[in-house]
């Protein structure tokens, strides 16, 4: 067999390149010249007399998830902020957080005055457990976040039947998972709100935005209050000069608006998204086909009541052993240099991370006490250690290639698997 490519033999994979991302076309650059040559760069800013490119963008992606509202803003950090904002969370309240997430979730808690309760994982799919969520609530507990993660989704019936059980709010964060569906129904819809990112390597990309949608009115209405210093859209139809935003007052918000350029390239991208889920869809079945015949490998499984992915990371699981005693960052080198493509293993679990240090910065002392970091920390991890031990990564877009990369994929790791005895 020939050499391993990252101890300086041939790559599995010859020269050619991966899909790249984002994608656009001349469409998307109408969209944002139009944006451009409007001149409204910003919701607040007078009104050429057809809604803002915010505004459109909103009901497009509520419409998309089949919900009647939704709240455009500038960061998937943001939306889990205005989501909690929104259901008036704050200091002396508990949130209850997977271990397992990017820490933007885990800081919105910190930014609202809370404190995030940090939870363990299932080790098949990273996202939070209904057990590890009931074990964790106290008589502080307002809400759980739960964050439908990388190719999966979580238990939602057993995650609303735990909060309803507790009697608590939910938010889904749902920036790693927009258009997956459980029991037909779109994810981010089964919380009391929905949180998006469109960081620009999530599956709908905007370069940075993000979004929250409801089904409640009344939270509609503080959400669209807490993202635009306390003004929402008027009821009547706006004139040409008119203004967008009326001051209503009625919770005091931040600035998290969307751009308008930023609108103009998401309401092209969200024209894409379904068939580009469908093609990853075929790709990924593809993979698996190959990654099962090579025994001991798997993708990261969707529990029972998910009827639709969204990969946003693909997940290869393997069996612990596959690769003997090697580290799972090691294998990750070596499968990236067969590919010429980033293959990584999950992040750190957030209590090893240094993305969660919120004892270097003032503002978060009074809620990261002693106690309260006991309170957030003081449980053991095993679930989010084993996924991190036995899960590699990849980013969506090689699933936008063809079988052929796909073979590549599986080459890649048989080749990895065969030869990692030299690793050592
Ligand atoms: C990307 C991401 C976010 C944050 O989104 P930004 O738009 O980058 O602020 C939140 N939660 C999860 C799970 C994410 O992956």
């Amino acid at each position: 067999m020939s050499e391993l490519a990252i101890l300086g033999g041939t790559p599995a994979r010859g020269p050619r390149p991966w899909p790249a991302w984002p994608q656009y076309d001349e469409a998307t650059e109408q969209q944002l010249v139009a944006a451009l040559r409007s001149r409204r760069w910003a919701l607040s800013w007078p009104s050429d007399g057809s809604p803002s490119r915010e505004r459109r963008f909103a009901e497009a992606f509520a419409r998309y998830n089949q919900v009647p509202h939704c709240v455009s803003v500038d960061h998937g950090s943001s939306a889990l902020v205005v989501a909690l904002e929104a259901l008036d969370i704050g200091p002396g309240d508990e949130v209850i957080v997977p271990v397992m997430t990017w820490v933007a979730p885990v800081s919105a808690v910190l930014r609202v005055g809370a404190l995030p309760v940090v939870v363990d994982v299932d080790p098949e799919t990273g996202c939070m457990t209904p057990e590890a969520l009931r074990a964790a609530v106290s008589d502080r507990t307002k809400a759980a976040i739960v964050v439908h993660l990388a190719a999966s989704v979580a238990d939602v019936d057993g995650i609303r039947a735990a909060v309803d059980w507790a009697g608590i709010k939910l938010i889904e964060d749902c920036a790693q998972a927009h258009g997956a569906r459980w029991r037909g129904r779109h994810v981010g819809t089964f919380g009391e709100l929905g949180a998006f990112s469109f960081q620009v390597g999530k599956v709908l990309a905007g370069g940075e935005g993000g979004a929250v949608i409801t089904s409640d009115p009344e939270l509609y209405r503080r959400a669209q209050q807490l993202r635009a210093d306390s003004r929402r859209y008027p009821d009547e139809q706006v004139p040409e000069g008119g203004n967008e935003l009326v001051e209503a007052g009625e919770v005091m918000g931040g600035n998290y608006c969307m751009s308008e350029l930023t609108a103009g390239v998401l309401l092209d991208q969200l024209s894409r998204l379904d068939a580009q889920h469908e093609h990853r869809e075929k790709m990924a079945l593809e993979l698996e086909r190959g990654l099962v015949e090579l025994g001991d490998f798997g993708a990261i499984p969707l529990p029972e009541g998910a009827d639709r992915r969204s990969i946003y990371e693909y997940g290869i699981r393997f069996r612990p052993g596959a690769f003997g005693d090697v580290p799972v960052e090691r294998v990750a080198e070596a499968v990236t240099a067969e590919l010429g493509m980033d293959v990584w293993p999950p992040d750190l679990p957030l209590h090893r991370s240094v993305m969660l240090h919120p004892h270097t910065k003032r503002r978060f002392a009074p809620v990261w006490t002693e106690d309260g970091r006991r309170r957030a920390l003081g449980r053991d991890y095993p679930g989010a250690e084993r996924y991190r031990e036995t899960t590699l990564l990849f980013h969506h877009k090689a699933l936008l290639g063809e079988p052929a990369d796909m073979a590549d994929l599986v080459a890649a790791v048989r080749k990895v698997r065969d030869g990692h005895e030299r690793l050592r």
